[in-house]
């Protein structure tokens, strides 16, 4: 408004952009000292921020050479570990665009990805030579390789192939970060595909740096230079929940696990490192337990462990506790949110490790600061943030995707919030709670039941090792649960243990809720990113290769 002829503005830089350059900049200089450690199965390889920036910037000299240009699509196919996170920083701060694969991709999906961001320069891991070899014909746009480490090259036919290293010490590095718009694409990542097919979401400059900094918060990881964190989530899941970026903001030492992924070998590396805190799915968090049930295992180090991708079954974050004092803190977030959307800290007024501390950290999470939560009902109002009433949940925000890579999908998005297919609660401090998907609940006579409820239940019960449950057609109510099982005993499967499952869930969900259909199962299938497949088991229903067991009412 007009004050004495004069308007008042902001006197800030406001131009001033913000981008991963700047995050590498300050990581490099400030934090020089912190380390990339890389997991060698018996030992670590120790590799300073100093030096990062140093090998960074020899690889933007020799991809410029080999003709990448500022938005070129440059692939990675690689573990977690030094020459990883090079090329996390080296190829957004030339100006081109990292696009990390999801190495454990069936190959059509693989193909399709790299052929629909049609990448130019694919760096891929020597280790995984075998596993890109029979996709390597159908990868048109890729123009040249990069193979980190040892590994046999034939195997990826006729087009050029540079070794990582040689490639690296044919520069001198005295090259120059160019300035760089904000706004311009940075990283691009495909869903998981849980529910469908993946789809690419492309992460700016800004984007990425505003949700590390909100990551970096105590209300979420607040991850410090004393911390050296175990990143187990994957570079190729979602950016490895950022915490690359983050932790060249706070000088947090990165512990990657590289090929060592075993749940085994990640306490091996743990035990050595010392490492402060740990992100994995719950899946990973229930492997580590499986260790811990058949050996001595030493988690002393971890001041917390975060969880997210899917729910986390309470009975692992009590046994968590209970025999390693370790805290375990549930967040949410998805490809499309960058992805932490919020961390479930307890709130100041709650005792640490009392029941009411573990109910909060069940939550899904708090909403983070910078993130726009509502959650919306079927007629598309807004709900109650009361913590019962049920809705979509739908998000806004500087990191939250606006739109889908090359496709067209304004199911998406409901007048520029993004719809994200799960449903849930929130209550009057910001905490939320993610019921289940969208695609995955369970109409039943026109209520729903969810199938994550459920299955947490069930994972803590004596007999189940793992449990998932879809929802299969019935004539009278729609659909009904049905549940699958792997018991602890797989000798016990039958009729009597199912009817134990079943009153054991009676007396803690509304009866009808109880599912009357079972099956006993070896493994409830994984996605490619440790998630319960549910996909594959209706598939599997539906070709009826699932022995059915109904219980009579
Ligand atoms: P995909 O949708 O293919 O699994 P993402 O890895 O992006 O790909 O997954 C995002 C989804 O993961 C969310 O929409 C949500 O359904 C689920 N999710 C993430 N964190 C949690 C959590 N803490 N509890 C329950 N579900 C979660």
């Amino acid at each position: 408004m007009a004050r004495n002829g004069k308007r008042i503005e902001s006197t800030m830089q406001d131009d001033f952009p913000l981008t991963i350059t700047s995050i590498l900049r300050h990581g490099s200089r400030v934090f020089g000292a912190s380390e990339c450690v890389t997991w060698q199965g018996d030992h670590a390889r120790h590799t300073t921020y100093r030096q990062i920036e140093v090998n960074a910037r020899q690889l933007a000299q020799a991809l410029t050479r080999l003709g990448v240009e500022p938005g070129d699509p440059v692939a990675t196919f690689c573990w977690n570990n030094q020459e990883h996170l090079e090329a996390y920083y080296a190829i957004p701060c030339m100006g081109a665009v990292v696009h990390t694969l999801n190495i454990r991709l069936p190959a059509h999906q693989l193909t399709h990805i790299v052929n629909d961001a049609e990448d130019k320069i694919m760096i891929v891991d020597g280790s995984l030579l075998p596993v890109l070899a029979p996709v390597v014909s159908e990868l048109p746009s890729i123009e040249a390789f990069i193979v980190i480490g040892d590994g046999d090259t034939a195997l990826l036919g006729d087009r050029p192939v540079h070794r990582y290293d040689a490639l690296l010490d044919a520069e001198d590095g005295a090259y120059t970060w160019p300035e760089l718009d904000e706004k311009s694409a940075a990283a691009m990542c495909y869903t998981s595909g849980t529910t469908g097919d993946p789809r690419g979401v492309v992460y700016s400059h800004r984007s990425t740096f505003l949700h590390a900094l909100a990551t970096l918060t105590n209300q979420c990881v607040g991850s410090t230079e004393a911390d050296r964190q175990l990143t187990i989530v994957p570079m190729f899941h979602v950016n490895a929940w950022g915490i690359p970026f983050a932790a060249f903001l706070s000088g947090t030492t990165m512990h990657m696990p590289d090929r060592y992924m075993t749940p085994a070998a990640l306490v091996d590396f743990i035990e050595a490192e010392r490492s402060t805190l740990a992100s994995a799915v719950p899946t990973i968090w229930g492997g580590i337990l499986q260790v811990g049930a058949q050996r001595e295992i030493d988690l002393s180090s971890i001041r917390m462990g975060t969880s997210g991708g899917a729910a986390m079954p309470r009975s692992l974050m009590e046994t968590f506790q209970k025999q390693y004092g370790l805290p375990l803190i549930q967040g949410w977030g998805m490809t499309e949110t960058s992805p932490v959307g919020g961390l479930a800290r307890p709130p100041a007024d709650v005792e640490p490790d009392s029941a009411e501390d573990l109910d909060y950290r069940m939550k899904s999470g708090r909403l983070l600061a910078g993130v726009q939560m509502r959650l919306v009902d079927d007629e598309g109002h807004e709900v109650p943030w009361d913590g019962t009433a049920t809705g979509e949940i739908e998000v806004r925000g500087p990191w939250i995707t606006g739109r889908y890579f090359g496709i067209d999908t304004p199911e998406k998005f409901d007048d520029g919030w993004l719809r994200t297919g799960d449903i849930g609660t929130m209550d009057d401090r910001g905490y939320f709670q993610i019921s289940d998907r969208l695609k995955d609940v369970i109409k039943s006579g026109g209520e729903w039941i969810s199938s994550v409820e459920l299955e947490n239940l069930l994972a803590g019960s004596p007999e189940v090792a793992e449990a998932a449950v879809v929802g299969i057609p019935d004539e009278k109510w729609t659909e009904r649960p049905l549940a699958c099982v792997v018991l602890r005993s797989p000798g016990d499967a039958g009729e009597d243990v199912a009817a134990t499952l079943a009153s054991f869930l009676a007396g803690k969900v509304a009866r009808w809720q109880v599912p009357e259909n079972w099956t006993f199962i070896e493994e409830v299938p994984k996605t490619t990113v440790g998630k319960f497949d549910k996909k594959v088991l209706r598939a599997r229903f539906g070709r009826g290769e699932l022995e059915i067991l109904r219980l009579r009412d």
